[in-house]
C-alpha cells in the first residue's frame, strides 16, 4: 500500500498565485489553509471566481485533498451564550466559505469546556455542531473534530472523549463527520508513538474510541515539550521528542500510511517547510 498525499498548511491570505506557487515548487500532493482571518470572527468578501481558480490551479499540479481549518476563536463547548451563538454563526459560514473553496475537509478544534464538567461541554459541542446541520449537509465538505493537547479545558485530549460526541449528532450528520489526528497533540495528550509496538497500540485506542476509518486527515508535527505535558508546541520533524524513530513507526502504521497527511512544523531560521517534508518523505517506507 502506497502513501496517502503530503502536504503542508499553505499560507494564502489574498494571495492566492503566490500560494500556488510554493504548493509547486514544494511538491506537495495536499493542503490545509485558512479560508479567512483565523483570528477574527468577520469574513471578507468571498470572490468566488478567484476562489473557483484558486481551486482548480491547485487541482491541476496535484494538490489535492484540501483541508480547511476553523478559526481560533470557535468554542462550541461553552455554556457562555454570546460565545455559543458567534461559534455556531461562525461554524456555518466556515462551511459556505470550504465549500466555495472546494475543500473536502474542515478541521474543527472542538473547544473548551471552560467551568462546566467536560460531560456538559461534549454535550454542547454535539448540540452546536447539530445546530450547524443544514450547512454541514448542504455542502460536500466533511467535518473533522481535532485532537487536543489537553491545555486547560480543551476537549478531545482523550480519544474517548470525541468518541462520546458522534452517538450525539443528528442522524442526517451520518458520515459528515470525522476525525484529524495532530501528532505533537496526541503525543502531548498521553498517547505514545515512539516505537511500532506504542503506535500499535494508541492507534487501537483510536479504533476503540471512534474507529479508525473516522480519521482522514493527519498532522504531523513533532513536540517541542516531553511527552504527556499537555503542551500544544509543534516542532521541526524528527527534532522533538516524538523524534526519527517515532515518525517513521507512525509513518509506516498500514491504518495511518493511507490518510492524507499535512505538517504544521515552524518556519525558522533553521527549517522551513521543505526540509520537514524531506525528512518525511526519506522516512515513508
Ligand atoms: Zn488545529
Ligand atoms: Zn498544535
Amino acid at each position: 500500500m502506497s502513501h496517502g498525499p503530503l502536504g503542508i498548511h499553505l499560507s494564502v491570505g489574498q494571495k492566492y498565485d503566490d500560494a500556488v506557487a510554493e504548493a509547486k515548487a514544494l511538491g506537495i500532493t495536499c493542503c490545509q489553509i485558512f479560508t479567512h482571518n483565523p483570528r477574527g470572527w468577520q469574513f471578507a468578501p468571498l470572490d468566488e471566481r478567484a476562489v473557483k481558480k484558486f481551486r482548480e490551479d491547485l487541482m491541476r499540479i496535484g494538490v489535492n485533498p484540501v483541508a480547511s481549518h476553523c478559526n481560533y476563536l470557535i468554542n462550541l463547548g461553552t455554556n457562555d451564550p454570546e460565545i455559543r451563538s458567534k461559534s455556531i454563526e461562525c461554524l456555518k459560514q466556515e462551511f459556505v466559505y470550504a465549500a466555495a473553496f472546494g475543500c473536502q475537509y474542515f478541521v474543527l478544534h472542538v473547544g473548551k469546556h471552560k467551568e462546566q464538567t467536560m460531560e456538559q461541554g461534549i454535550k454542547n459541542v454535539a448540540a452546536g455542531i447539530n445546530a450547524a446541520k443544514k450547512e454541514i449537509v448542504k455542502s460536500d465538505v466533511i467535518l473533522l473534530l481535532e485532537t487536543v493537547a489537553g491545555q486547560g479545558t480543551e476537549i478531545g485530549r482523550d480519544f474517548n472523549d470525541l468518541g462520546k460526541i458522534f452517538p450525539l449528532l443528528d442522524k442526517e450528520l451520518n458520515g459528515k463527520v470525522g476525525v484529524c489526528v495532530d501528532t505533537c497533540h496526541i503525543f502531548q495528550a498521553g498517547y505514545d508513538i515512539r516505537t511500532p509496538e506504542k503506535t500499535a497500540e494508541a492507534v487501537e485506542r483510536m479504533e476503540k474510541a471512534f474507529g479508525v476509518d473516522k480519521v482522514k486527515f493527519i498532522h504531523l508535527n513533532d513536540a517541542l515539550k516531553e511527552f504527556d505535558s499537555h503542551v500544544d508546541r509543534h516542532q521541526h520533524i524528527g527534532q522533538g521528542f516524538i523524534g526519527l524513530a517515532g515518525f517513521k513507526a507512525f509513518l509506516n502504521h498500514p491504518r495511518i500510511k493511507p490518510i492524507p497527511k499535512i505538517l504544521e512544523t515552524p518556519v525558522d531560521e533553521e527549517r522551513g517547510y521543505a526540509e520537514n517534508l524531506a525528512a518525511v518523505r526519506k522516512l515513508q517506507q
